[in-house]
Order: C-alpha cells, then structure tokens, then sequence
C-alpha cells in the first residue's frame, strides 16, 4: 500500500505503534465457512493483510466456525483457494472450533466469579424482558441463582442433558445499561447438531459476540477489524476482552461494508441465487464471488487494486461496478495479447484472389507493448466479417462494408464490395467483395483513403469458438432485499463464431483482448480443445471515470 492508501484504521494503527501499546500488528480474516467469498470479502483480506505486512506484522485465516448449522467443509476448501489465487499466505489457518475447550473454560471462569448465570427463559421472554431505548430491561429470577448451580447446570447443558433452547449462558452484565448488547446478552446456546469439524462432540456452543474476542485474544490479534453492525457489539467485545483470564488485549475497529452496484452482496443472497438455480453456481461469472470473478477472468491484481482505491471509511457507499471493470483494463491493457474474433460471422468471398492460395500476414501482439513482438495470420479468398459490419442500405455516416464501398480489413488489404448473395428468406448468407493487391497492410500505401477498418478472422483457418457475453446479473443499481424480483434475465448472451488459428492451443484463464470487442478469458470449466468458449471479462471502453 502507497502512501496514498492512507485511511483511519491507519492512522490509529500508526498512534499504537508510536506509543508503544503493541509489539507487532496481528490481523486476521475471519470468514464463517457458509458460502464462498465476495468482492466485499477481498476488501477486508487486503484491509487485513497489507495493513499488517505494512507495519511488519501477521496475519492469521480463522475460520469463524462457531455455529454448526450452516458451515460446510466444501467452503473451507473454497475460501482458502480465493486466498490464495489473491496472492496471501495467512500466518497460521485456525478454527475458532479448534478454541471450543478454552471458550468453555472462560465461560466457566466467569461463572465461578458470579460474572455469567443459567437461564432457563426461552428466547421470546429473554427478549422480552431485555427492554427497549427507552425502557430498562427487566431482571430474570435466574439471575440470582448461586455460582456452584450455574456450575453445575452448565455442565449439564455440557453433558446434553437438555434440549435445544431449554438453557442459555447469559453474561451478568448490567439490565439498565443504554446499550442493550450489555443486558445480559447470551454467551452459549444448546444445538444438538454435528459440527463440520467437531462432529458430535460438543452440544452447547459459544455465541458469535463472546467467541469472537476470545478468539481474537487467544490468537494475540491487536487490531480486529470489522464491520460497521457490530459497532453496537464493542462494549460487549470490550467486556469479554477485560474479563477473559487470556493475555491478548485486542480492539474493534469497524468500517463500512463494501456495496457493489447491479449486484448482491451477501452470503445468504448469493446463495439463494444458486440454490434457486438462477445462476450455475457459486463460480458462475455473473457472480460477485471472487470464485465467480475469477472464472470470468478478473485478475488477482485488479480486484486488490479495486479494493485499496475504494478506500475504506465509516460511511457506508455504493461502489459502481465499473470502477471494478476499469482496473481489469489497467492490469490487462499490456499484458494481454491482442487477437480478432468474429462473434457473429458473415462470410465474405475474394472473387479475384486466387482460388487455394493462403498467405500469412504479419500483426503486432500488442500495439501498447512493442515488446510482445508479433504473429502470423492467414488471409485468403474466404474470410468471416462479423455481420454487423455490412449493410445493403446503409443510413449515412456508415462507415462500414456496404455495396459499392471499399474498407481496410485490418492488416490485410482493401476490400469493396460488389454482390450480396441471399438465401431463399432473404438472409444474407454471403458477400462478395475483390481486394486491390496494391493496398497491402504495411506495403506504405498511399494512393486512397478508406473510413471502416475491420477485423476478420480467415476461413480456411477459422477455429470455431462460444463467446458468452455477461450483463449485470441484477437489473437495478442497488435493489436490496427484493433483488429476486431483479435478476436480469438477459445476463447471459451466447454466440459462435470464430478466432485466429494460433488460438488452437489455449489454456483455461488465457487472457486475450479481441479487437473491438473487449477482454475475453477462456473458460476453465468448460473450454476444451474440441470446443473453446471464451467468457467476456469487460468491454472495451466505458463512460466510467474515476
Ligand atoms: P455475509 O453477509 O456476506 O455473510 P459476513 O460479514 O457475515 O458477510 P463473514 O464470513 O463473517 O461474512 O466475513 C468475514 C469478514 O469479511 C468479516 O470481517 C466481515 O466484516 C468482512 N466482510 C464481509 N462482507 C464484507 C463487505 N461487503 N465489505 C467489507 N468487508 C466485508
Ligand atoms: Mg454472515
Ligand atoms: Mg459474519
């Protein structure tokens, strides 16, 4: 990160070192393994990881893993994939499950110091009596049970001598205090459910807001950056870090959540998208998942870009998509080799070159990059154009191919168009054109002007292709929970066509940019040699500055 990276947490990251309160900057990412990461996730994996490796300090992966019923080996698998593809080793990969022994030996500790209590009140009364703003919150009966009964039902709740629900571990904190997070706010629950990593072991299992910062503690983390909706939490987690008998002394800084325009962005969302099979997956390329972007062919470094030019802040914002799209360009513009593809082809017949002749064109790989040297292409008396690029009555100001005009077709010669060949509906199935052998890309040429350049792939070479055009997956800029009445259902636009012959030998995650059409990945799913498919990353331009 630059020095115009800076940003708050920064700042008191900074004042820390300075004065002293830490030796070394820990962070860590704690993702709960119940779906596959999003674009939001990377924010505060680049957040966590360059603000420690900045300071030299770590940072751990921790499997938020405290609730069973949602988590799932086959996200544990995934979430560390994405990591990595970004390019960050964690310190130490750690599950809060693994804690599960010193949670319950903290929660007994507290109990033996008349800090935390069984209830038996169900959820509904438990919330009840918790008040409101404006009204303090009632005191249970079961607040004044004595220490060696909280112990002893509490081993109880342990030993699965009650059913889910019957019992809870409540914190004995304070029922009139402004902040209701602190009125005695439930520290361990009954699930009679297997763990992914546990399996049966445990039945009672600790609440998200007390295994948080004792996990954090355990772990020596100094700075445990999250979201802004736990802002509320920070009294509570500042509670369990002061009565919790661990070293660590770790503090909450919050930040706003990444939004992303036309897209959701949330576990649960996202699942419900491929669960309800709106999508092909959590790695479909509509999808905001980085395994998604992934496969639609963003890099690693533009979607870190991305995330440390968005900034980070407490207010929460709407990002446009294309800010995204845009450091794609950046990071592809030199990169990736520039090639033709016809999307959607119409041929086109060279009546006066020579019938069986092919000769090989010389083309630059990447004009920006003199570097990537140059390649062959064929040229011969058939060539695909794409069917856009002809009119039979063109409006004015058409530049392109139409009867009785001549065009460049891109480093090869002019061409002029003199009979349009039909099928019995009418449709253009052929045009024919001659070439003026004098007008040779490279030849210095002078003699005539042409308006329309156009791309061309030859089609005694041709290698057919699937090219899969992506819109936005979501038909309105931030549609919040009514996003299933926003799924676009023109996300997806599938054409065959083809590319050049030095094509034949791509690699899934190959990058190209396709003259005039844009930034194209091959498909790792379901490219083969037989049949390559292309995804569209991005376009070629936008309107979109930053
Ligand atoms: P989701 O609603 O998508 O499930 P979450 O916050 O519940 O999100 P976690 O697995 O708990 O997901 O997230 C791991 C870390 O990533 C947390 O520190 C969380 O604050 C952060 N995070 C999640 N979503 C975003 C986002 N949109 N922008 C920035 N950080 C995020
Ligand atoms: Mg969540
Ligand atoms: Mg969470």
């Amino acid at each position: 990160m630059s020095e115009n990276h800076t940003h708050f947490i920064k700042h008191i990251v900074t004042k820390d070192m300075e004065e002293g309160s830490y030796e070394e900057i820990v962070t860590r990412f704690p993702p709960e393994p119940n779906g596959y990461l999003h674009i939001g996730h990377a924010k505060s994996i680049v957040l966590n990881f360059e603000l420690a490796d900045e300071f030299g300090g770590r940072t751990n992966l921790r499997f938020d893993d405290t609730n069973p019923l949602k988590e799932d080996k086959e996200y544990v698998d995934a979430i560390l994939e994405d990591i990595h593809w970004l390019g960050f080793e964690p310190e130490a990969v750690r599950y809060a499950s693994n804690y599960f022994d010193e949670m319950y030996r903290q929660a007994v500790r507290l109990i033996e110091r008349g800090l935390a209590y069984v209830e038996d009140l169900s959820q509904e009364e438990i919330r009840e009596m918790r008040g409101t703003l404006t009204e303090a919150g009632k005191e249970s009966p079961s607040r004044s049970r004595s220490i060696e009964e909280n112990l002893e039902l509490f081993e109880q709740m342990k030993q699965g001598e009650f059913g889910d629900g019957e019992k809870v571990l409540r914190a004995k904190i304070d029922m009139s205090s402004p902040n209701i997070n602190l009125r005695d706010p439930v520290l361990y629950r009954i699930s009679h459910t297997e763990h992914h990593n546990t399996g049966s072991d445990w039945c009672i299992y600790p609440m998200y807001s007390f295994a948080h910062p004792l996990e954090d503690a355990i772990e020596g983390v100094t700075h445990s950056i999250c979201t802004l909706e736990f802002e509320d939490q920070r009294p509570l987690y500042d509670w369990v870090v002061e009565h919790a008998e661990l070293d660590g002394e770790p503090k909450q800084i919050e930040f706003a959540r990444l939004n992303l325009t036309n897209t959701v962005m949330s576990k649960r969302k996202l699942k419900q998208l491929v669960d309800e099979n709106y999508v092909d997956g959590w790695d479909d390329p509509r999808m905001p998942t980085i395994s998604g972007l992934r496969r639609r062919g963003f890099t690693p470094e533009s979607i870190k870009q991305f995330c440390r030019e968005i900034g980070v802040s407490k207010a929460d914002n709407l990002v446009d998509v294309r800010m995204l799209e845009h450091f794609l360009r950046e990071d592809l513009k030199l990169k990736a080799p520039r090639t033709m593809a016809v999307l959607d082809p119409l041929k086109v017949v060279i009546t006066n070159y020579p019938e069986g002749e092919v000769e090989w064109l010389p083309a630059d790989i990447n004009p920006e990059n003199e570097e990537m040297g140059t390649r062959e292409i064929p040229f011969s008396r058939e060539i695909y154009i794409e069917r856009e690029d002809f009119m039979e009555d063109p409006p004015k100001k058409y530049f392109r191919l139409y009867p009785g005009n001549e065009v460049r077709i891109k480093h090869a010669y002019f061409i002029k168009c003199h009979d349009v060949i039909k099928d019995e509906n009418g449709e253009i199935t052929e045009i024919h054109c001659t070439y003026d052998p004098e007008t040779k890309s490279g030849s210095g040429f002078t003699g005539r002007k042409v308006k329309g350049t156009l791309h061309y792939v030859d089609a005694s070479e041709a290698v057919p292709a699937e090219f899969r055009l992506y819109d936005s997956l979501i038909d309105d800029e931030a549609a919040g929970d009514s996003f299933l009445d926003h799924v676009n259902a023109s996300s997806l636009k599938v054409q065959h066509g083809f590319v050049e012959p030095n094509m034949k030998n791509v690699q899934p995650h190959d990058k190209f940019q396709f003259f005039r059409h844009g930034y194209f990945n091959v498909d790792p799913k379901d490219s083969t040699s037989e049949k390559l498919v292309f995804n569209r990353v991005v376009g070629l331009k936008s309107s979109f500055k930053l």
